[in-house]
């Protein structure tokens, strides 16, 4: 029987997992990528024999990745492994505070109540409640597609009111943490959860406190080799399994007629395709492939995520004081968030994570040096020149960390790249340099991303821009709905 063919448009890691689903469910898959690699926002570089990854660098929920090989009869650790970290994240405040974020949550109480005002109570309480939320709420919202997760407006109102106040939609993610916490430390470690998926937690609705469990519930990870790992080995999957790679490959159009995708255009040529898939942002996809379609003028309008400016530093000695993930929060955490909604930032007033892979994985930085990875949230918005900003930005950065850490920095940086929003785009297509596509500040932002389904019959979208969201959990679920949706109409159309 000849296969039917699938069309993905884009290598991210929700692109090359939606490709193995559906080859899986048979049809025979074809990935055109823009870049002359894979991976998207999920790539990685090497300057001066320092080796980083280029986008995300926390790892939650690794089963999913398993998943996919489980899927294909196939034992994930022949692909790619992970371990387990004790510790998610090492916060660092100006006093001199150093908090470890362990992800036991006896362990990350007992640190609580040592190093802020308040008690080991009111963490495990908190972490409780996160526990029930996403419980409740990952298989309702975060694992179907959004129709099915709007169906909650359907129940009757007592019980949807019921739901509502469960999911603590009616506050926002600050008020929840500052209700359950006295001390400002403590409430920030909380509120920087938004920041996984580039909201705003004095505007998020509390359901995101959820967040917390992934990190303090079921872990955070290290995959072995660096997080390029999972892209690599996803890679090795789809091709094992027959689906095909063509790289450096843009396409520049989506055909449709009469209300159904028929074809993709790419180097000037047609390629026909029962299924398409777009991986890339939905708002470029609107733009630049479907421009003869009338636009979502609604989409458009959405508060997109943060974007970041990301300084790669080849630093040549090692910092025993640092972990793997750090985060020196800003000391008004909220004027910081109320400058970024502003489309501004105040660099005086920055909060930092460093990444440092090397420090689970020492042969990414030669001898005895590190490989920081040092990010800051900036506006989505690549009309303003972010790059006029660089040296007022590193400047700031540097004495920030120089003043926390008390060690000189600015003379051990051997070798610099910068990421910012208008390479972001340029890279990945990402509008506006989003990391994540829409922002999640509104109280029932989690059922108005836009669908995995098109306006057109046989396209669809999968990815960080549209439902469940961003971040690399997210995207994987959203391959998987995606998957679903066609396997149930491919089943509804042989029945
Ligand atoms: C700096 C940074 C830090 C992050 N940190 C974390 C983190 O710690 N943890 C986490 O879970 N997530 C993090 N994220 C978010 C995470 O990386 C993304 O949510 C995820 O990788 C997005 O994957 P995706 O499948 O949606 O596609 P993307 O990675 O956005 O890839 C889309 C692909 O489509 C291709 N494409 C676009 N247009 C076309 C076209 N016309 N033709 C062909 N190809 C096209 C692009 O070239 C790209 O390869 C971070 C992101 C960044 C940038």
């Amino acid at each position: 029987m000849v296969q039917e063919k699938a069309i993905v448009i884009g290598s991210g890691v929700a692109g090359i997992a939606v490709a193995i689903r559906l080859q899986l469910l048979g049809y025979a898959v074809h990935i055109f990528e823009a870049n002359h690699y894979i991976g998207g926002k999920m790539s990685a570089f090497e300057i001066k024999g320092f080796r980083f990854d280029k986008g995300p660098s926390l790892f939650t929920l690794p089963e999913l990745v398993d998943d996919l090989f489980v899927a294909a009869d196939k034992n994930p650790r022949d692909y790619f492994s992970y371990e387990k970290l004790e510790k998610a994240c090492r916060y660092h405040f100006s006093d001199g505070t150093v908090l470890d974020g362990f992800c036991n949550s006896e362990k990350l109480a007992a640190e609580i109540a040592q190093k802020t005002k308040d008690d080991e109570k009111a963490v495990l309480r908190h972490l409780k409640n996160c526990k029930e939320i996403n419980d409740f709420a990952s298989p309702l919202i975060l694992e179907q597609s959004v129709e099915k997760a709007k169906r909650f407006k359907k129940l009757n109102p007592f019980k949807a009111l019921k739901m509502l106040s469960k999911l603590q939609l009616n506050k926002s993610m600050h008020d929840v943490h500052a209700k359950r916490f006295k001390d400002s430390k403590t409430q920030r470690v909380f509120d920087r959860f938004a920041t996984y998926n580039g909201s705003d937690p004095y505007r998020a609705p509390g359901i995101l406190s959820l967040i917390a469990d992934l990190e303090h519930g079921s872990g955070a990870y290290y995959p072995k080799g660096g997080i390029y790992s999972i892209a690599k080995a996803l890679h090795k999957l789809a091709k094992e399994i027959g689906v095909v790679f063509h790289l450096g490959a843009a396409v520049e159009e989506i055909i449709h007629e009469s209300g159904k995708a028929v074809a993709i255009k790419s180097k000037g040529q047609e390629h026909q395709a029962g299924i398409i898939v777009s991986n890339a942002d939905v708002r470029s996809t609107y733009q630049h492939l479907l421009g003869n379609l009338p636009t979502n003028k609604n989409l458009f309008k959405k508060e997109l995520s943060t974007s970041a400016m990301v300084f790669y530093w080849g630093i040549n000695r090692q910092f025993p004081e640092l972990d793997l993930h750090n985060i020196f929060f800003s000391d008004d955490y909220k004027k910081e968030f109320q400058e970024l909604e502003r489309g501004n930032l105040l660099v005086d007033n920055l909060s930092i994570y460093v990444n440092i892979s090397a420090k689970k994985t020492p042969s990414d930085a030669p001898g005895n040096s590190e490989n920081w990875f040092v990010m800051i949230n900036l506006p989505a918005n690549t009309e303003k020149d972010w790059r006029k900003e660089t040296a007022k930005i590193k400047k700031s950065v540097i004495q920030k960390l120089e003043n926390i850490l008390g060690k000189e920095i600015e003379q051990h940086i051997i070798c610099e790249e910068i990421l910012d929003p208008h390479l972001l785009e340029k890279n990945t297509s990402s509008w506006q340099g989003a990391l994540y596509g829409a922002a999640s500040n509104e109280m029932l932002s989690a059922f108005t991303r836009h669908s995995n389904l098109s306006p057109l019959e046989n396209l669809y979208f999968c990815g960080g821009s549209v439902h469940p969201g961003g971040g690399i959990p997210l995207c994987l679920h959203s391959a998987k709905i995606v998957a679903d949706i066609v396997a149930n109409k491919k089943a509804q159309k042989n029945a």
